[in-house]
């Protein structure tokens, strides 16, 4: 597709960032290249459109730019995964192990029913440990995970081969 080349020449790659090593993948550049930005959106919207779903879960923080425009286009309902202690509600919790100690995710209790079909958005893959706590999470309360979508995947990690078999669509590699 013609467009991915646009799309992964917005994101900025900024070194040792957060720490020494490592290669940050910033979507902030992305953002503000509207065309870009919404040739990343439309692209997912023409997969996913007719494809049943009820459900787009975004994980926090990127899932939440890429996620909503997503779910409205395509007329789903849009879930916020966040992290501890941020939702009001009843929530569900998935700890995950990180390289250095351990994070969570949450989700409302009832925000999704069991059958529902759910996508996944987040802005990258990485060692897939994340978006496994995701598919968790929503398996956990008896929805079907149709495919994570992110922008970016970072291959050399093997991400994909952490989620449980379910599919991931991805726009752009970064080697
Ligand atoms: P994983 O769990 O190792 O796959 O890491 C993926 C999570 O870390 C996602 O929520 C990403 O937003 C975040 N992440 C890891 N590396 C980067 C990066 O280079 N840019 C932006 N987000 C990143």
């Amino acid at each position: 597709d013609p467009r991915v080349r646009g799309i992964a020449a917005a994101i900025r790659v900024v070194p040792d960032f957060p720490k020494p090593g490592i290669m940050f993948q910033d979507i902030t550049t992305l953002l503000l290249d509207p065309d870009a930005f919404k040739n990343t959106v439309d692209m997912f919207v023409e997969r996913y459109t007719d494809m049943d779903i009820s459900v787009v879960a975004g994980i926090e923080a990127r899932g939440f730019i890429f996620g909503p425009p997503i779910a409205l286009s395509i007329g789903a309902k849009f879930v916020p995964l966040r992290k501890p202690k941020k939702l009001p509600g009843e929530v569900i919790s998935e700890n995950y192990d990180l390289e250095y100690g351990s994070d969570c995710l949450q989700m409302h209790v009832g925000a999704v029913q069991p059958g529902e079909r759910v996508l996944i958005v987040d802005d990258l893959v990485a060692t897939g440990g994340t978006l496994r706590a995701a598919i968790s999470l929503l398996e956990r309360v008896g929805a079907e995970v149709v495919e994570c979508a992110c922008v970016i995947e970072l291959p050399e990690l093997k991400g994909r081969e952490r989620l449980d078999g379910k599919p991931l669509y991805i726009l752009v590699e970064s080697h």
